[in-house]
């Protein structure tokens, strides 16, 4: 599933002047340092900018008196991937949050998304921004810890060249304007150090570390402590002069110039937090040793990190936290001690150190894992404040100051004012506002005593009783298609079928859509598909979910991952369909033997009779397509794919599979071929579904951009819409972003036509998949554009018992 990498903030300025068409909005004045103002001519506007390949040059315009960057994108006619501009620039961000630049682009709908590049040594760090059409200048972020490394860079600190890239969504002329190209974010009292360096070392590791660097600045967002990312190729005792706390969140292979950095700043004073690794030289200047790895002895058994007798100010008696291993580092007598056990899951000790605590360092023996968030945020904040107990204070004053800062609102008034709007007589969200205000002057007071640990409990206490008392004034919209996809064919880990529907039922929601086959594998008793071993443990998956959905009320459609033959799939089963041509082949001919060739007659005939016999055996109220298109742009081209497509052309391709992508007369053949693969199977199932069970629903899980994706994975589903294939479309519009979540609805609405279109939110993707504040947010959008109903992605565990509820208590409210 997709994930966002790059924070966008969609802040407005308002402009006071009207805006007259074609005429670009002033630039607005802002305080931020800016790095490039463009102080230079036109000629040498363009020497500097160097446009990539058959890319236009750049011009300078002038708006309200100050300078922007025009850059043209010419999309219409040409095979251009990109527009794309190159500047020679050096930059240093070693110290820094990020960049940051003004950007306004009245037609973003030619362009699939943005790319900032930053070159520093032998490779790139790469971040991306959402493609919105603006009339009025939006200010743009991008975090360094956001960014992906590719290559090899040298460090944040050796920046040498920015690099603007506008990929090509459709084939049409547009334009982008950008200014005041600054910096943004200054050092910081905490230091979490990237191990960027394993690019080089052990490229093996990079998304490894990239994941649990997020994690832990993530935590530190919501604990709300300042920080810096710093790359461990620009750790050095001078850069880490005025800092307090250094944390290695996961750095497996940490070089020797940054050891030696964070030996010399421990030397003088900093403090150390290390998380799994502890760098070998370190041990003997922290006075922790390091251990063996230890496997978990079976599932559950590092459940939870419970005090010792000596544990640590604020540390929660029990903070949920599901490791599969550790490395069982230990204390050194008279300069460590153990603050915290790892406990089994029946409560049990295993005796094996979670924290151990020396003068200047603490050490887990795990990474930070992204469960059980409120008491982790408060171990961190424990682990921190004991090393540097000035911090207590600023998160203590954070925590407070972030009460009501949720979903519409900016801070306590508002978000008070607002929800007190929202409910006209005393009312339990009432209360609820009432135990919001009382703990957080308590809060406050303890703030001003200086128990700063107690006032950030006080603090979170509020901000839950605010956030409960927000969904409790929300209300429901009568007549709603509201739906789940279930990533499991078992339903909610945990819960039985029967358990998953009634909540769902209770909490107001109509539909669920199961995940019962793949390519390759059901989940029931099937005659057509393979059938998983897992069903003579565990009973037909189909019959137990469509039995509770029948009790309840609940619509059950039924989700079939297509092509794909997925995780469960008999390898047997995968290698015979390869042995017989069945399995795709890439473009430089590597195999892809995961995905079945959608224009093989037995694989077409496989996907359409493994869903009629669905329709056939269950009375399930609708079948729904999952990956029905191509993985990419690379398939297929397979041999038989070559003959089917040389017959459907009536001639020979001469070089394949070359042709196919330059030879002008055979590109939009190519193109029609694959989606001709795929709108066939859709039609199929629609046209005998209908016939074998009337009143069926057919419906699809689709991606965001029907125009580009229709080229690029084949994905023609403008045409289902029209045709009637489906009776509702689910765009999986996974973003954090309201803005963005609406603009991609808004396109969609007029793809889908008459159509229902419930577009899927992405909950489970965002940093916090219990967000029910953006929840909230989004499937107000939805309500707001009239789309009658929404999807959201997926039905697992926390999102069954932490946020249905609370959605059921005013949002969903069953009626
Ligand atoms: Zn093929």
């Amino acid at each position: 599933m997709p994930v966002r990498v790059v924070t966008v903030l969609f802040i407005m300025w308002v402009v006071s002047s009207p805006i007259i068409a074609e005429e670009i909005p002033p630039i607005p004045a802002t305080d931020d340092e800016v790095v490039e103002d463009l102080p230079y001519s036109q000629q040498t506007a363009q020497a500097l900018w160097q446009p990539m390949d058959r890319t236009k040059p750049v011009s300078v315009v002038d708006a309200g008196g100050r300078k922007a960057l025009r850059m043209p994108c010419h999309f219409q006619g040409t095979r251009v991937d990109r527009a794309s501009w190159d500047r020679r620039l050096n930059l240093d961000l070693a110290w820094r949050t990020g960049l940051q630049f003004l950007f306004h682009c009245r037609d973003a709908t030619p362009v699939a998304n943005f790319s900032v590049y930053l070159h520093s040594g032998d490779g790139w760090y790469r971040g991306n921004f959402d493609a919105l059409s603006t009339t009025m200048w939006t200010p743009v972020q991008i975090h360094k810890k956001d960014m992906a490394v590719e290559g090899h860079p040298a460090g944040w600190g050796r920046v040498d060249t920015i690099r603007i890239s506008a990929w090509r969504g459709q084939d049409v002329d547009t334009e982008f304007y950008i200014a005041a190209i600054g910096l943004f974010g200054r050092g910081g009292k905490i230091a979490v150090v990237h191990n960027d360096s394993v690019a080089g070392s052990a490229p093996g590791e990079l998304d490894t570390v990239r994941r649990y660097t997020d994690v832990m600045t993530q935590f530190l967002d919501r604990v709300g402590l300042s920080y810096v990312v710093v790359s461990d190729l620009d750790v050095t005792p001078e850069k880490l002069k005025g800092t307090k706390l250094v944390i290695l969140p996961y750095n497996p292979k940490m070089p020797d110039t940054a050891v030696d950095g964070v030996t010399k700043f421990l030397g003088e004073g900093g403090k150390l937090i290390a998380c799994y690794h502890l760098p070998k030289a370190l041990e003997p200047v922290v006075g922790i040793r390091n251990g063996g790895h230890v496997p978990q002895k079976c599932a559950g058994y590092f459940s939870s990190v419970r005090p010792s007798e000596k544990s640590l100010e604020g540390m929660p008696s029990v903070t949920g936290q599901s490791s599969w291993n550790i490395n069982e580092m230990s204390p050194v007598e008279g300069r460590s001690y153990v603050a915290a056990w790892w406990h089994a899951d029946d409560g049990q000790s295993t005796g094996k150190p979670a924290i151990i605590v020396s003068d200047n360092c603490i050490c887990l023996t795990h990474v930070l894992v992204p469960d059980d968030q409120a008491n982790k945020s408060r171990l961190l904040l424990a682990m921190v404040g004991h090393l540097v107990p000035e911090l207590r204070r600023e998160a203590a004053s954070g925590a407070m100051g972030r009460i009501g800062e949720f979903g519409p609102y900016k801070d306590y008034d508002a978000a008070y004012r607002g929800i007190h709007g929202l409910v006209s007589s005393p009312s339990e969200a009432l209360s609820a506002l009432q135990s919001a205000d009382e703990r957080r002057r308590q809060g406050l007071a303890l703030l001003s005593e200086g128990q700063f640990s107690k006032a950030i409990v006080a603090a979170e206490e509020a901000q839950q009783f605010m956030i409960h008392a927000y969904c409790l004034a929300q209300t429901p919209f009568p007549g709603e298609h509201r739906a789940f996809w279930c990533h499991s064919a078992f339903g909610v880990d945990g819960m039985d079928w029967d358990h998953a529907i009634k909540l769902l039922a209770d909490n107001g929601f109509t539909a669920v859509l199961p995940n019962m086959l793949w390519g390759g594998v059901a989940f029931y008793k099937s005659d057509v598909l393979p059938t998983s071993a897992t069903v003579g443990e565990r009973g037909d998956q189909i019959e137990l979910c469509l039995a509770a959905c029948k009790r309840y009320g609940v619509q059950c459609h039924i989700w079939k991952v297509n092509y794909n033959m997925g995780w469960a799939t008999d390898k047997a089963f995968v290698a015979q369909r390869k042995a017989e041509g069945r399995t795709q082949v890439n473009y430089d001919g590597s195999p892809n033997d995961q995905w079945l060739c959608p224009s093989h007659r037995e694989n077409q005939k496989l996907e359409i009779e493994s869903m009629l016999e669905v329709a056939r055996k269950y009375e399930v109220n609708g079948l729904h397509f999952d990956y029905i298109r191509y993985p990419d742009r690379e398939g297929c081209f397979c041999r038989g794919c070559r003959t089917r497509f040389e017959t459907a052309i009536g001639r020979n391709v001469r070089n394949w599979p070359a042709d196919v992508r330059n030879d002008d007369d055979l590109v939009q053949k190519w193109l029609d071929f694959r989606r001709q693969q795929i709108t066939t199977i859709v039609a199929a199932v629609a046209e005998r579904a209908r016939q074998i069970r009337p009143g069926i629903k057919i419906s699809a899980a689709v991606f965001q951009n029907w125009l580009a994706d229709r080229d690029s994975v084949g994905q023609d589903w403008r045409i289902w819409c029209q045709q009637r294939y489906l009776d509702f479309v689910c765009p999986m519009d996974y973003t954090a972003s309201a803005s963005q979540f609406r603009h991609l609805i808004e396109q969609q609405l007029a793809w889908a036509g008459k159509v229902p279109c419930y577009p899927g939110i992405g909950l489970s993707t965002w940093s916090d998949p219990t967000d029910i504040c953006r929840l909230i947010e989004q499937i107000n959008v939805t309500r707001q554009l009239k789309t009658g109903g929404f999807t959201v992605f997926n039905y697992g565990p926390a999102e069954a018992t932490k946020v249905l509820p609370m959605l059921g208590e005013g949002m969903t409210q069953r009626q």
